[in-house]
């Protein structure tokens, strides 16, 4: 299954932030709607004015009522404004806020660079991400804040650094005891669901967890996610038109990430019998719930 899903990833270069994804099943309310999500959305240049909550799955929902990032604050940056992905559910702004002020107390961190977010209706997106839908997921940069007064102009050409070796098995001499110290303290935070990050830092963690480890369950071993974690929330208490995934199988999961290192470094020989991978049809809005019509005509 990794192998095939590999195959995948590599076949259509989608290197950045490809995150396990549920299985969503939506009753559609616009059956029939053909028009392509991703145009649609992309365009939204700012949230719809109706109360907050997210519709559908992370890989195929929508949202309503988006806050947006400050673009500075005492403890974070947003990054590349010109994005316009720093827009999130309320709960989702309130995370990234409290866990830039946990940064913030981390010798060598101001606070915390943020990545994408999702776009002011959420909903598919033009490049990038295949979940970051329903305003319930952020990407969090690897690279410590030295300063959080850069221009506009600089959060376009700043790059995040890389924290892995060997292609994701091991960590590198970037990789501190303080990006642990912030990843446990996202994944101890009862509103998130699960945190992506490659399997090389996962190991690390499970190596060096002393006391408590069940937050090692939500960290989750995979593709890409060297520059950045990938936080994801849990849908908001009472939101019943957002889908949850899942939970992540029980167990700190340190076993099933050391797999995952083997498997880079001893990648299995590809499968002759594996089908060819189904290129990835379009979402339409007929794939999105009914609801996300309702958002792109709100005002
Ligand atoms: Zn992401």
């Amino acid at each position: 299954m990794v192998r095939i899903i590999a195959a995948v990833l590599v076949a259509f270069g989608l290197a950045a932030c490809q995150t396990e994804e549920p299985t969503v099943t939506v009753s559609s309310q616009n059956a029939g709607d053909t028009r392509v999500a991703k145009h649609l959305f992309g365009a939204m240049p700012s949230g719809s004015g109706q109360p907050s909550q997210s519709f559908g799955g992370y890989a195929r929902g929508c949202q309503a009522g988006a806050e947006q990032l400050a673009e500075t604050g005492p403890t974070w940056q947003a990054m590349r404004l010109s994005r316009n992905r720093n827009w999130a559910q309320p709960i989702t702004v309130d995370f990234v806020q409290d866990l830039s002020r946990f940064a913030a107390t981390q010798p060598g961190w101001e606070g915390l660079y943020i990545g994408d977010m999702s776009q002011p209706r959420g909903g598919p997106m033009l490049t990038g991400h295949r979940s970051h839908q329903t305003g319930l997921d952020a990407d969090i940069w690897m690279l410590p804040p030295e300063r959080l007064n850069l221009t506009a102009a600089e959060r376009e050409s700043i790059s995040s650094i890389s924290m892995r070796r060997n292609g994701g098995a091991y960590t590198n001499d970037k990789w501190t005891s303080q990006h642990e110290a912030i990843l446990r303290a996202a994944a101890s935070d009862p509103r998130v669901a699960r945190i992506f990050v490659f399997p090389g830092a996962k190991v690390a963690m499970c190596n060096s967890a002393t006391g408590d480890r069940s937050w090692l369950n939500k960290i989750r071993p995979w593709w890409g996610h060297h520059y950045h974690f990938h936080v994801r929330l849990n849908c908001p208490e009472g939101a019943t038109g957002c889908t949850n995934q899942a939970p992540p199988p029980a167990g700190d999961g340190c076993a099933d990430a050391e797999r995952w290192v083997d498997n880079i470094l001893n990648p299995p020989p590809p499968d002759p019998n594996a089908p060819p991978p189904a290129p990835r049809a379009e979402l339409t809005m007929a794939n999105l719930p009914g609801q996300c019509v309702g958002v792109l005509n709100a005002e």
